[in-house]
């Protein structure tokens, strides 16, 4: 029996864990002393290394290479030399006829790691020379990024996990801990402990509402509203620190001319939430003497999420809470490496180390490194995942090369996705199981899963950190970097590398922020977080130290927008909102957890939807009836859970697999900086079964 050092798969808490080995296979897992988790997991981490042993419980392993030769037809196994050559041909053609722009690739925020995100986007823009890969940040933190960058500088979370109990004032926005990141939960609750003030802005009574001193439940869309309104507080009630703005800020005046009309009074009707208690949220707020912003998807899943974001960390900036200590704004990351994967350069925008791909100098830098034609390498920022469909139904996207995402499950309005996938000419899956995109490829390449290889992931507070192989693969599977390097080779840009640290090594050449971050430094149980610019570095626990912003004028940028409507709103046909949410037990899609025996039996359907008590009444809907759920663009079979914690007018679903997943009902207004849709508001309706 071995205990091998890992990372937990799922979420971007980055807790540590050990593997427990016996005879290649994993028996159990224990809470490791990382420096995120401190001997603590959540239940998925204690449970969720079980789809390793290909228990079929929800999809069956990918275990060999299979070719679809022809349109309709069916998936057959093939050896890996014909994979590879089949797929380098069809690349190649297709890039002849249509132009490197015409082929879309994404990274993986999953269980691949970091070496993998970098050589995928290698490929992207040095064989197939487009900036055409990105990531599921699109759809979940994508606004954070786009955000921060231009409001402070760096798109990632300022401070730490750790100083999170240490601050004296947590405003959680739109963000439900205690179901995406357990652990982090437990820093909140720390926080509680040490005497700390918690204010949650969210429509659901969450558990975080729960102890929280104040619970602002504001309606369904209208964060910019409520975001405003903090900043008429602020400076209305004279409640800014004066001499922070003046000496570290830019944009005051612009700033109080958009939140001038967004006196708390004014918006009541449009907020929901009583004057009075923005107010005091805010004099709290601003009396506290150090003060964190944390959220999650409830900002960053809207039409209007990168304005959000700009206001969020202008209210930081209005009251000095970043540059030091226990203080600073979390935009906490959902999947375990989607940090990593933006770090990587899986953006259509951006080299690895954030390094824009519309500079010709960077891009001398890396055409240099590998080789290659710097006239080559794309100069125009590259497509979004989000903007797939809408071109391939136009004809002007061919081929899509899919790394550990599974955007028919997981991306908004299915029945859109569904049809750009039908007009693509080529699609490539490269996986651990049959998602359901899978099912549709063209070509399958299986890989070795987290368990099956180590690597290096980023955390959501910019701590990289190593991760072990556990286990040999069972089957006829290869390495996601490997994978890929057959095919770069095969496409005439020979690509080889022994090992991760090799990869891992290239791309701190290439990174300034990384440079410092070596494995030895990382060693087993080391977190590094960047900036590490130098090798005597040992990272940066929180950003903008002394508040010198990483922006061109080094200040931070005050922001504030008009509210704008999300896109769809209820009518007498469909009545409700429809928010999409997570669940505790099980991860994303499920194609992981709803392979683990533990955690299906302890959330064994595929899903819910909740509803207020007074709706359900209402609609003549009973707790756990199967009710169908329907929008402008499809119907899906699900669960009622009726629930006192949720707001009236409003309903829940998490990603589910009944008949039909929830984004067959979601609509895809996309954030026009971000390009995120809006998943967390559409109109639906709701019937019993039995009424069909
Ligand atoms: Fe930690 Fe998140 Fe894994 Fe739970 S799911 S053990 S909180 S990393």
């Amino acid at each position: 029996m071995k205990k091998i050092t890992s990372v937990c798969p799922y979420c971007g808490a980055g807790c540590k864990l050990k593997l427990v080995v016996e005879k290649n296979k994993i028996i159990r897992a224990e809470a490791a002393d990382g420096v995120t988790n401190q001997n603590e997991l959540c239940l998925k981490g204690y449970y969720g290394w079980d789809f390793l042993n290909d228990t079929k419980l929800l999809t069956p392993r990918l275990t060999q290479p299979m070719i679809r030769y022809e349109k309709g037809g069916k998936l057959q196994p093939v050896s890996w030399d014909e994979a590879i050559s089949y797929t380098a041909k069809r690349l190649k053609a297709i890039k002849e006829q249509h132009g490197p722009r015409s082929i879309m690739t994404t990274g993986s925020s999953r269980g691949t790691g970091n070496e993998t995100n970098y050589v995928m986007q290698k490929f992207a823009r040095g064989v197939l020379h487009t900036n055409n890969v990105d990531c599921c940040a699109r759809v979940c933190h994508g606004p954070s990024v786009a955000g921060l960058q231009v409001t402070l500088g760096n798109g990632a979370m300022s401070n730490s996990i750790g100083d999170i109990e240490h601050s004296k004032c947590l405003l959680v926005f739109g963000y439900n801990c205690a179901d995406s990141h357990p652990i982090v939960a437990r820093r909140v609750i720390k926080a509680k402990e040490n005497g700390a003030k918690i204010i949650v802005c969210d429509p659901r009574r969450i558990e975080t509402a729960r102890i929280a001193d104040q619970h602002l439940q504001l309606k369904n869309g209208c964060n910019m509203a409520l975001v405003n309104a903090f900043g008429y507080v602020l400076l209305e009630e004279n409640l800014y620190d004066k001499e922070y703005v003046a000496k570290y800020t830019d944009g005051l005046d612009a700033y109080r001319e958009v939140v001038k009309g967004y006196a708390p009074e004014d918006v009541e009707h449009l907020t929901g939430v009583p004057a009075h208690m923005v107010r005091q949220a805010m004099r709290t707020f601003a009396a506290a003497p150090s003060a964190t912003i944390m959220w999650g998807m409830g900002v960053t899943q809207f039409g209007q999420a990168v304005d959000v974001v700009k206001g969020l960390s202008s209210l930081a900036l209005l009251t000095g809470n970043l540059g030091r200590e226990n203080v600073g704004v979390g935009p906490v990351r959902g999947q375990n490496n989607v940090q990593g994967a933006c770090d990587m350069g899986v953006l259509p925008n951006q080299f690895p180390g954030y390094q824009d791909v519309v500079d010709p100098e960077v891009r001398a830098k890396f055409a240099k490194a590998w080789g290659i034609n710097v006239d080559d390498m794309d100069d125009k920022v590259g497509v979004r995942i989000t903007e797939v469909p809408h071109m391939a139904i136009e004809g002007e996207m061919k081929a899509y090369y899919i790394m550990g995402e599974d955007p028919l499950q997981t991306e908004a309005d299915l029945g859109l996705v569904r049809k750009g996938f039908e007009a693509l000419d080529f699609v490539v899956v490269q996986d651990i199981f049959m998602t359901k995109t899978a099912e549709v490829a063209d070509v399958i390449l299986p890989a070795t899963s987290w368990g099956e290889h180590g690597g290096v992931f980023t955390c959501a507070d910019r701590g990289f950190q190593r991760f072990e192989k556990a286990i040999d693969a069972k089957y006829n599977v290869k390495r996601d970097w490997e994978i890929i390097s057959l095919l770069a080779t095969e496409m005439g840009y020979p690509m080889h590398y022994d090992n991760n640290q090799q990869i891992w090594d290239e791309l701190r050449e290439l990174c300034p922020l990384f440079y410092g971050v070596t494995y030895e430094k990382m060693g087993e149980m080391g977190h590094v977080q960047w900036p590490c610019p130098t090798l005597d570095h040992s990272g940066t626990p929180y950003l903008y130290k002394d508040s010198k912003f990483d922006t061109p004028n080094g200040k931070g940028q005050l922001f504030a927008a008009e509210w704008r409507a999300p896109a769809e709103v209820p009518d007498a046909d469909y009545p409700l909102v429809l928010c999409t949410v997570r669940e505790v037990g099980h991860y994303s899609c499920r194609s992981m957890t709803g392979n683990c025996a533990a955690l299906q039996t302890l959330a064994d359907e595929p899903g819910f939807v909740q509803i207020n008590p007074t709706d359900a009444e209402l609609l003549n809907i009973k707790d756990k009836q199967l009710v169908w759920v329907s929008s402008r663009r499809g119907k899906v079979i699900s669960r009622a859970e009726v629930n006192e914690r949720i707001n009236l007018g409003s309903v829940y679903m998490t990603y589910q697999w009944w008949i039909g997943a929830c984004n067959e009902l979601t609509q895809d207004n996309l954030d026009p900086i971000s390009k995120t849709p809006e998943t967390k508001y559409c109109a639906v309706n709701i019937s019993q079964i039995a009424d069909q």
